[in-house]
C-alpha cells in the first residue's frame, strides 16, 4: 500500500495552498481531485480574472455559526502574504474596487502559480481521480483512491461547497464529516442572483442589462453596490450580497437614490422649478427606462412638481428609499458563488483545522461553515485556512 504523510482531497484554492505549505515542510503530500483540471473555480472566478483577495479582510466579512473561528488563520496569513506570493510570480494585478485585487490578465495565472509552487514543494497532484472510502487506520488514515488502498498520516478535506456542480462541486466533504460524527450546518446557495415571479419577469425583462448603484438591505445586511437587471431577475453585487442574508419569504429593500435626500430635494425643486415634472427629475438621476418603470410600479403620476403635496413627496421619498420586493427564489446552486453553512466548526480547531476528536483528519476552505462576503474574501479564507493547516499537519 502506498503511503503519504498527507492526502488532500480537493485541488481547489484551499487544497493546493495547504499542499504546497505542507510540501515545503518536507512532508510527502498527494492532492487528489475528481475533476480533470485543478482549480476550476479559480479559473471561472471574477469573470476570468479572479478577485484573489481583499486587502480589507477582517473576520467581520465572514458568516459562520462561530464568528470567532476565522480570526486566528486570517491573522496568521493575511492578504499581504498572498499579494507577496503573487508579486513573486510576476502576476500583474489591479485594484478594481477599494481593496479588491484581480489579475490584470487571467485567473489562469493564479492556478499556474499554485501548481508551480506545488511542483517546487514536491507535491503529487492526481486529477480525474476518484476517492472512495476514507477510514481511520490506527494513528493514521486509510483511503481508497481509484479503487486502491492508500495509507496517509493525515487526510485534509478541501472539497469546497455545493455551488456550480459543473465545476466539480460535490457533497463528499459533508458526507465525510457526518461519517466521522461531525455536524453539518444547513447549507444554502449564497452570493446568487434573485429570481422574480412571472408577473414581475415581464416588467423587468425590458430593463435587462441596466445597472445602477443602490443600497440593498435584507435582514441585518445592507450593501452599497451596483444592482443589475437580468432577463431572469435581479443580480449584480448588491443582490448577490443581499442573497447571503435572504431566506424564503423575506423581502429585499432597495434604496434607488442612496446619495440623494429625496424629500428635501423635491420640496426645494417644487419651490424653485414648479413646472418641472417628476419623471424628468428622476430620469436625470436614474437610467430613463428605470425611472419610467419605477413611476409605473409605484402608481405615481408624472405630474409637475407644483402639483405634489407634502404627502406625495413623502410617498415618493419612501418609494425610492425603501422599495421592497419579495424574490420568488434564487438561481440556486447552478450560479451561486458560494455555499452558506457547512461543516460545523464547533468540533474543529481554529488553529490547526484538525478535528478535535480525530486529529489526523482536517477540514479547510469553503467546506467549513465559514462563508465570505463578495469581494475576494472567499479566496482569502481558502489561502489562510490552507496555510494554517499545512503548517500544522
Ligand atoms: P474549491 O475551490 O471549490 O475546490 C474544491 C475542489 O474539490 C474542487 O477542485 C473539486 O473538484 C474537488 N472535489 C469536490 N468533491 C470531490 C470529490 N468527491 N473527490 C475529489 N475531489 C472533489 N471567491 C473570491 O474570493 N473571489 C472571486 O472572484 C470569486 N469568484 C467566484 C466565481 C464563481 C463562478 C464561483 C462559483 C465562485 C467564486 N468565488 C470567488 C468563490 C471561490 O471560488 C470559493 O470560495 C473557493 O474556490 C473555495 O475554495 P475551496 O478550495 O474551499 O473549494
Amino acid at each position: 500500500m502506498k503511503t503519504y504523510d498527507v492526502v488532500i482531497i480537493g485541488a481547489g484554492a484551499a487544497g493546493l495552498m495547504c499542499a504546497l505549505t505542507a510540501g515545503y515542510r518536507g512532508l510527502r503530500v498527494r492532492v487528489v481531485d475528481h475533476a480533470s483540471k485543478a482549480g476550476k473555480k479559480i479559473l471561472m472566478s471574477g469573470g476570468g480574472r479572479c478577485n484573489f483577495t481583499n486587502l480589507a479582510t477582517t473576520p467581520a466579512h465572514f458568516f459562520s455559526r462561530n464568528p470567532h473561528f476565522s480570526i486566528s488563520a486570517l491573522k496568521r496569513y493575511t492578504p499581504h502574504h498572498f499579494v507577496e506570493l503573487v508579486e513573486r510570480h510576476g502576476v500583474e494585478y489591479v485594484e478594481k474596487a477599494p481593496g479588491q485585487l484581480f489579475c490584470a490578465q487571467s485567473a489562469k495565472e493564479i492556478v499556474s502559480l499554485l501548481l508551480t509552487e506545488c511542483e517546487w514543494a514536491g507535491v503529487e497532484v492526481s486529477l480525474s481521480t476518484t476517492v472512495g472510502r476514507v477510514e481511520r487506520l490506527g494513528e493514521g488514515m486509510q483511503l481508497e483512491i481509484d479503487g486502491r488502498g492508500v495509507a496517509a498520516g493525515a487526510v485534509v478535506v478541501a472539497t469546497g461547497g455545493l455551488s456550480v456542480p459543473t465545476l466539480g462541486a460535490s457533497g463528499f466533504g459533508y458526507d465525510l464529516a457526518r461519517q466521522f460524527g461531525l455536524a453539518v450546518t444547513e447549507t444554502r446557495a449564497a452570493l446568487v442572483p434573485f429570481t422574480v415571479t412571472s408577473q414581475w419577469k415581464a416588467s423587468l425583462a425590458s430593463l435587462s442589462g441596466l445597472s445602477c448603484p443602490v443600497v440593498a438591505s435584507c435582514g441585518d445586511g445592507a450593501y452599497r453596490e451596483p444592482l443589475l437587471f437580468t432577463h431572469r431577475g435581479l443580480s449584480g453585487p448588491a443582490m448577490l450580497q443581499a442573497s447571503s442574508h435572504w431566506l424564503p419569504g423575506m423581502p429585499v429593500a432597495i434604496d434607488w437614490l442612496p446619495s440623494t435626500p429625496v424629500a428635501e430635494t423635491l420640496a426645494d425643486l417644487r419651490r424653485r422649478v414648479p413646472r418641472r415634472r417628476l419623471g424628468s427629475w428622476l430620469g436625470e438621476l436614474l437610467p430613463k427606462r428605470l425611472s419610467q418603470a419605477l413611476i409605473e410600479w409605484q402608481g405615481w403620476q408624472d405630474r409637475p412638481l407644483a402639483e405634489l403635496s407634502n404627502a406625495d413627496i413623502d410617498a415618493v421619498a419612501s418609494g425610492l428609499g425603501a422599495w421592497q420586493f419579495k424574490p420568488a427564489g434564487t438561481e440556486g446552486w447552478r450560479t451561486a458563488e458560494v455555499t452558506m453553512g457547512g461543516v460545523d466548526t464547533a468540533a474543529v480547531s481554529s488553529k490547526t483545522f484538525a478535528v478535535d476528536a480525530l486529529p489526523q483528519l482536517y477540514f479547510i476552505g469553503e467546506v467549513l461553515d465559514v462563508t465570505g462576503q463578495l469581494g475576494g474574501f472567499n479566496f482569502q479564507w481558502a489561502w489562510s485556512s490552507g496555510v494554517a493547516c499545512g503548517q500544522a499537519i
